[in-house]
């Protein structure tokens, strides 16, 4: 039997690690309290409580506090521990590059047929290139006429289109998708019969961003209820850069990671220097949720197809797992995973 760690030591350590992460106060102050309350309880209640699982019946401590005790008594380092200090807040290089080399693909692609610069042969050719197994052509729907967003008509000529190519670049595969709008309802911005002929669908909010936050948290929560839609697109919409720069929405986290986990869907961490989104204090937040990811690059020309390692970064930094990676499965996976979703509405 391992030697039991102390569990009071373990949760000021994270607590610690948070403050120099900068995250928000009211967090790190809840393993501070929980580390004055393992201190303040004999130690033989404490491991009856981990042994039969009565740890979250004490005031202000939840489901990761909890565990993160049990596994301290076990003489386990906490994995939020483990998490935290091997990303220090900052972004490891290696696990960066250990999360960019487990991506069979990308999730997240225009061409010129919306507001890309290149034909689908290109970007294609371009992903191949990069060791991709496939790339989901993810052009934008009918409502974003300043992308030039495909009509139903359109998106058809361009899904056969699509089954040429793949006939010519195989075994590499585009798959089928749209990056469809999520309008203020929470409704998407797409046939549905259409969108469910298609093997992927990301959907983003592209207008409205300054809404408050419970109709923002409802709109969001509506469309990955939304038996359609698989992916969550750069859900805050901020921007860090440029003449665009904005705040990301005001949102419930909480609230929408919920509903990701309940629905099986997963969050989008988005490649693009000027987007960076979801902001790393609510990427922390999906991770311990459970939430699924897909890193994408957004490209909207070849060469950006190579920004994928940005967004690794910024998810190693948070403590995201490969396994967790929605486009670290092959082409089948995905499509099967996609599928999932309107089998089970
Ligand atoms: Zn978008
Ligand atoms: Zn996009």
């Amino acid at each position: 039997v391992p030697d039991s760690r102390d569990p009071a030591a373990d949760l000021r350590r994270i607590a610690f690690l948070l403050e120099v992460a900068n995250e928000p106060t009211f967090r790190v102050r809840a393993f501070r309290n929980a580390a004055a309350m393992v201190d303040g309880m004999a130690a033989e209640e404490l491991s009856e409580r981990a042994r039969r699982g009565t740890l979250r019946d004490l005031a202000g401590i939840g489901e990761v506090l909890a565990r993160t005790i049990a596994e301290s008594l076990r003489g386990e380092e906490p994995v939020y521990l483990r998490r935290l200090e091997a990303t220090g807040g900052q972004p490891i290089p290696e696990l960066g590059a250990a999360l960019r080399s487990a991506l069979l693909g990308d999730c997240h692609v225009h061409s010129d047929w919306s507001d890309g610069g290149s034909p689908i042969r290109e970007m294609a050719e371009a992903a191949r290139g990069l060791g991709h197994q496939y790339m989901v052509l993810t052009d934008h729907s009918p409502r974003l006429t300043v992308a030039n967003g495909l009509t139903g008509a359109r998106l058809e000529q361009q899904l056969s289109e699509v089954a040429q190519l793949n006939k010519q670049l195989s075994p590499f595969r585009i798959l089928t998708g749209i990056e469809v709008d999520i309008l203020s309802d929470g409704s998407l911005d797409q046939d549905p019969a259409l969108l469910a002929r298609l093997d992927l669908v990301v959907g983003s909010v592209h207008s409205e961003l300054r809404m408050d936050e419970r109709p923002m948290t409802k709109r969001l929560v509506t469309a990955l209820a939304n038996p359609h839609l698989d992916v969550l697109g750069h859900m805050t919409g901020r921007m860090v850069m440029g003449k665009r720069r904005r705040p990301p929405s005001s949102l419930d986290a909480e609230i929408v990671f919920a509903a990701a986990t309940r629905f099986d869907k997963a969050i989008e961490i988005n490649s693009r220097p000027e987007r960076l989104d979801p902001p790393k204090r609510i990427l922390r937040l999906a991770v311990e949720a459970g939430c699924r990811f897909a890193i994408d690059s957004d490209a909207h020309a070849p060469g950006q197809l190579a920004w994928l390692p940005f967004g690794c970064d910024r998810a190693a930094a948070c403590g995201v797992e490969p396994s967790s990676l929605v486009n670290a499965m092959d082409a089948e996976g995905l499509i099967a995973w996609a599928a999932g979703h309107e089998s089970a509405a």
